[in-house]
């Protein structure tokens, strides 16, 4: 049997206005390079750098819904390395003394309670982006650019302790933080945009032979997919290795999108020294007990603590809940469906399925939609009254939105409205029967599946609208008489 553990480094890109520590906007995804830079961001001489006090309120937050210790005294550490996307040369962050500690994430999987623990969060400043370009078609110049916009852009780094036991399950917390992080507006969790970023380190226990792998690490994985996919083929590549008693280098990968697998970037021997020492030009960040309180107290309710309510007050099943409790203008919308309808499980049902196909397909947001709980209360009672089939409900339903006239009105226009008269569908039956005695025949002759030439040509007469269940039962009884 093997073991898989993993744990994660996750970057979350905080959405203040400005930077970590100068005034420049911090939004910088896709404006022209090098235009959202300063003195202070790109380390001029004699610039110094002062504390964005949003970053720490949003720092604060992440901590506290991560369930972290606040450490109230923190502070700011060099970390120092060249490279020419960091024009000071170093990077400021929290090394000695991070901002917040021992805190954990938990989540349902498959069923069981599963509790990942956070080792520390802390601040840090993000670096500038390198740029590298073949043989241009116009210049036929080739080189590297750098664009700096990115200095100083805030970050918190989550730490986790390595809870994680399958790639899968590292896919679920990733989900769950970056739900999180959007519901305290502290982040906007695109990773695609590298406003969420994670490093993973995973190392393989054969608990047969009590043998543990070394640990490798997986960089620069850049979508929810790929961290699953990343940690999957390491987790293969790393079995596969102990099976047949080759090596696991101890090294650094990344995820190769275009070959779909993972490729070693540097052994772990060859990592830089960052010869981390207190920042002399920022003091200690001191907080009182009473800040954090206040920030507590204003906590919106979380995802995870939604998902629980929702199954306990609604009695939805849990994967339902956690598709709607994931959003919290989704959820809302749910609530207010569930309790004008009374009935929470349909409600959750049209949700999840008809109503997400519509956002998607239109990709139009959902607060853009017009149609409310009302349309949800009329359509139902339109099934229960057994006025619309099931079938024409669903055919209604785009209907709705693209009209946003309610689906009792659009019935009444366009005629839609399920035929329940037995007399009728009865006359169609036995005109379809006159016509083909030959399918009469086979059918009596224990060829039940002619059934459905009947019901097919009852539902072409009435272009489908008449009650399924209904014509079932007349054909059969026709038929067997
Ligand atoms: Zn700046």
């Amino acid at each position: 049997m093997y073991k898989t553990v993993i744990g994660l480094e996750i970057h979350a890109q905080l959405s203040t206005k400005t930077k970590a520590f100068c005034s420049c906007r911090a939004d910088v995804f896709e404006l022209e390079p090098n235009t959202v830079i300063c003195p202070v961001c790109t380390g001029q001489p004699g610039a110094l750098p002062v504390l964005n006090e949003k970053v720490v309120e949003y720092a604060v937050k992440a901590a506290l819904a991560l369930n972290c210790k606040i450490n109230l005294r923190s502070t700011f550490d060099r970390k120092n390395y060249f490279y020419p996307d960091l024009p000071k040369g170093y990077q400021i962050t929290q090394y000695f003394t991070p901002i917040a500690e021992n805190g954990f994430l938990g989540f349902k999987f498959d069923g069981d309670e599963k509790r990942v623990r956070i080792r520390r969060i802390h601040i840090e400043e993000d670096a500038g982006k390198m740029i590298h370009q073949d043989a241009d078609s116009i210049s036929g110049a080739s080189g590297s650019l750098v664009n700096l916009n990115r200095c100083g852009v805030p970050l918190i780094e989550i730490v986790t302790e390595p809870d994680i036991s399958s790639p899968k399950e590292a896919r679920l917390f990733m989900e769950l933080l970056r739900d999180t992080l959007r519901a305290l507006d502290i982040c906007s969790g695109d990773m695609e945009k590298g406003a969420l970023r994670c490093d993973a380190n995973i190392s393989i226990v054969d608990e047969e032979r009590g043998l543990s792998s070394n640990r490798v690490e997986v960089k620069n994985i850049n979508s929810f997919k790929f961290v699953e996919k990343a940690l999957e083929f390491e987790r293969e590549r790393i079995i596969k290795a102990l099976e047949t008693g080759s090596d696991v280098n101890r090294e650094t990968r990344t995820w190769n999108f275009a070959k779909r697998e993972t490729i070693s970037m540097r052994s772990k021997e060859e990592e830089n020294d960052y010869r981390y020492f207190p920042e002399p030009d920022l003091p200690p960040l001191q907080l009182s007990d009473e800040y954090v309180e206040r920030i507590k107290e204003r906590l919106p309710e979380l995802p995870q603590q939604r998902i629980e309510r929702l199954i306990r007050e609604y009695g939805i099943p849990e994967y339902d809940a956690t598709v709607l409790g994931s959003n919290a203008k989704l959820s809302s919308f749910f609530e207010e469906v569930a309790k004008s309808t009374d009935k929470p499980k349909e409600a959750s049902n049209w949700i999840m399925t008809e109503l997400l196909r519509e956002i998607n397909r239109r990709g139009i947001p959902l607060e853009k939609m017009p149609i409310g709980p009302e349309h949800f209360k009329i359509l139902f009672e339109l099934l229960e009254q057994e006025k619309i089939s099931v079938k024409i409900a669903k055919e209604l339903f785009p209907l709705m939105i693209e009209t946003g006239k309610l689906p009792d009105q659009l019935v009444k226009e366009r005629g839609m409205e399920q035929i329940n008269d037995e007399k009728l569908i009865e006359d169609i039956v036995l005109r379809a029967m006159e016509s083909n005695p030959k399918a009469v025949k086979q059918y009596r002759e224990g060829k039940k599946g002619v059934m459905g030439y009947f019901v097919g040509a009852v539902m072409k007469e009435t272009r489908g609208k008449a009650n399924p269940a209904a014509v079932n039962e007349i054909v059969r009884r026709l038929l067997e008489s």
